[in-house]
């Protein structure tokens, strides 16, 4: 059988190394681009969240023609909580773009997505891109990259024939790229010209798509979608055979027990990915990765197939670990400066949410107004709370928490997460003492380039879930910003008993009104004030985190009042010590339990989840949930 004329390739990039740029020029110097088309400057990166975090959140393809031959590129995400959809992209390519700054070299960042691409045995070709950049003084300092970058691959277990990588230089943001180190210093002078053409031949020696020997049509579901207008979509690669619209097809699927199901349905359209866009198709080729829209709600690891085909073995899915409670806002300034929404269409937004997430999934609470988001870390809530607030909805979220299980005798079970930590040296201490204090253990330590003058540590740890929520700022306090972990999850063990969440407690408004500086200047030496004056607060608010481990009412609307009496005191002016700003991630790791972080367009503010200060208890103590 001859091999598919397609290539399905993935770039990983460290964020800034260039990679937009990189697949800018393949696609306009492949001629994908047509003239009356407007490009956006960042093609991959669409979205503003992306932009601002410097993290690919979702995937996006694209796709372009080198001759004859079908290029597709499938964007990865680059982060940690993403790590099942890094794992099943793998799946889908045969080989990859490692893009490295000539300048910083290998990155840390990168480490975990080529380490999943070693794994999959992928080809990799070694693309240091902005050999321009005035740092890069000389031919030896690209070297030392390359020779870094080989070390990685040693370090990652890579195979001799993935250490014996093909190398490129390349400036992307003019559009070229050799193979050849001697003409780099004439192209970066401009005395020579240069394109594409070098990295457009090291694609095509990549391997085509492994396909099996059969004609039956078979996709292995490694994505879903959900369109408006086509409702679900499976998005795979064509292992076997080809499909045409109106075909009779299978889902091999399983319910809920595990047992195995198939469902009967027509192809009732296709989609190819064509430049940057999914283009309608008749047919979907062999090889090829493509969108099929007809059957009901498609699960990643269902083989769609015609009748007779092979079924493929089932990809896993990370399954939820966490949750998170968002609710309708039922503070008494709801609506005051968003949308409040109402119990249906904040459900209907998350639905929409999960359809085109499969990392998260969506369980109802014992209140109407309430629902549980669940997923596998607090940057993939973050990232949602943070786009129903840009919509301009108001809701509420709660402190995220752990999915417990029961075992096989009825006891407590908890997730577990295997934390590899990369961190300078000096740091290693502190990070690890923090995660121990939590519950966990360290499984392995070592040393990572002895020589160097940053000299760092590679450190494993085994933690409970509930041991990592909340840590990221100190982690990122500790390192400096230079530490990077991420992780994976290990299965369920016994429950560790309590881990301390905060040890502090809340200082919260006890009345309806604005804040005076006369009565937050009284109360501020017994905390950190995270609201100034002239704020409207409401009974039940939190403003401020306190000294001390219970909470506290207090009036911060108080007048000051006008006497006769004058003294030195009641006449001074009021100053108020700098106040603790926080950001949505810093109140997601702060609150307690017992506490609903109020999100709206323009506020983000923490309320005591039982507003009445004589319904609520001031003792911090059983509030781990
Ligand atoms: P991404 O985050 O990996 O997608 O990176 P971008 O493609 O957005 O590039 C990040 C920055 O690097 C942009 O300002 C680009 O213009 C710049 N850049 C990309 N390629 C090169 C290059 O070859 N040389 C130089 N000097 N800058 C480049």
């Amino acid at each position: 059988m001859s091999s598919p004329n397609i290539r399905n390739i993935c770039i990983i990039a460290h964020v800034d190394h260039g990679k937009t740029t990189l697949v800018d020029h393949l696609l306009r110097q492949a001629g994908t681009y047509k003239s009356h088309e407007v490009m956006t400057e960042r093609v991959m990166d669409s979205d503003d969240q992306e932009k601002e975090r410097g993290i690919t959140i979702s995937a996006k393809n694209a796709s372009f023609k080198i001759g004859d031959t079908k290029v597709n590129v499938v964007d990865t995400p680059g982060h940690a909580d993403f790590g099942g959809e890094v794992e099943r992209i793998m799946g889908m390519v045969d080989g990859a773009i490692l893009l490295v700054d000539a300048a910083e070299g290998p990155l840390p960042q990168t480490r975990f997505v080529l380490e999943k691409a070693i794994q999959k045995n992928l080809k990799i070709i070694l693309c240091i891109n902005k050999v321009d950049r005035p740092e890069v003084q000389d031919t030896d300092m690209i070297s030392k990259v390359i020779d870094k970058t080989f070390e990685l691959f040693v370090e990652l277990n890579a195979s001799d024939e993935q250490c014996d990588f093909p190398i490129l230089y390349a400036c992307a943001k003019l559009g070229w790229c050799t193979t050849d180190a001697d003409r780099v210093d004439a192209l970066v002078k401009g005395t020579d010209k240069g394109n594409f053409a070098d990295i457009y031949d090291l694609i095509m020696n990549l391997p085509a798509p492994k396909v099996m020997d059969s004609d039956k049509f078979t996709l292995l579901v490694t994505n879903v979608a959900y369109s408006d207008y086509v409702g679900f979509l499976a998005v795979g690669r064509v292992v076997s055979g080809t499909v045409k619209q109106g075909d009779q097809l299978i889902r091999f699927t399983v319910d809920s027990q595990g047992k195995e199901v198939r469902e009967k349905f027509q192809a009732q359209k296709l989609f190819v990915f064509d430049g940057l866009r999914q283009k309608p198709c008749d047919i979907i080729e062999m090889g090829d990765i493509g969108l099929i829209a007809g059957g009901s709600e498609y699960m990643i690891g269902d083989t769609v197939g015609s009748e007779g085909c092979e079924v493929l073995p089932r990809i896993s899915v990370e399954e939820p670990t966490m949750r998170m409670i968002f609710s309708v806002n039922t503070s008494p300034n709801s609506g005051t400066n968003g949308k409040a929404i109402q119990s249906r269409e904040l459900r209907d937004r998350l639905i929409r949410e999960i359809r085109n997430n499969v990392a998260l999934k969506m369980d109802p609470t014992d209140e109407q107004d309430q629902f549980y988001l669940l997923g596998r870390g607090e940057l993939q809530f973050s990232i949602i709370i943070e786009k129903l607030r840009r919509e301009g909805l108001e809701f509420m979220v709660g402190r995220p928490s752990v999915v417990y299980k029961k075992g096989e005798n009825g006891e407590r079970l908890e997730p577990y997460e295997k934390l590899t930590i990369d961190v300078p040296e000096v740091s290693a201490g502190d990070v690890t003492n923090m995660f121990q204090l939590r519950k966990g253990f360290l499984t392995s330590y070592e040393q990572q380039n002895n020589a160097s003058s940053d000299p760092r540590v590679r450190i494993t740890i085994e933690i409970p879930t509930r041991g990592i929520l909340g840590m990221q700022s100190r982690f990122k306090t500790i390192t400096k910003g230079s530490g990077i972990i991420s992780s994976e999850a290990i299965g369920y063990r016994p429950h560790q008993g309590e881990i301390l969440h905060r040890i502090t407690g809340s200082i919260i408004a006890d009345r309806l009104g604005k804040t005076t500086a006369y009565a937050l200047a009284g109360i501020q030496d017994r905390g950190m004030l995270f609201i100034g004056e002239a704020v409207d607060v409401y009974e039940g608010m939190v403003i401020g985190e306190g000294n001390k481990d219970n909470d506290i009412n207090v009036n911060v609307c108080r007048p000051k009042k006008l006497t006769n009496v004058r003294s030195v005191s009641s006449d001074g002016i009021t100053i108020l010590h700098g106040l603790k700003k926080m950001s949505l991630e810093q109140y997601i790791e702060w609150i307690d339990a017992d506490e609903w972080i109020e999100v709206t367009p323009n506020v983000i503010r923490v309320r005591k989840k039982i507003l009445p200060a004589n319904l609520r208890s001031v003792r911090r103590q059983d509030r781990d949930d």
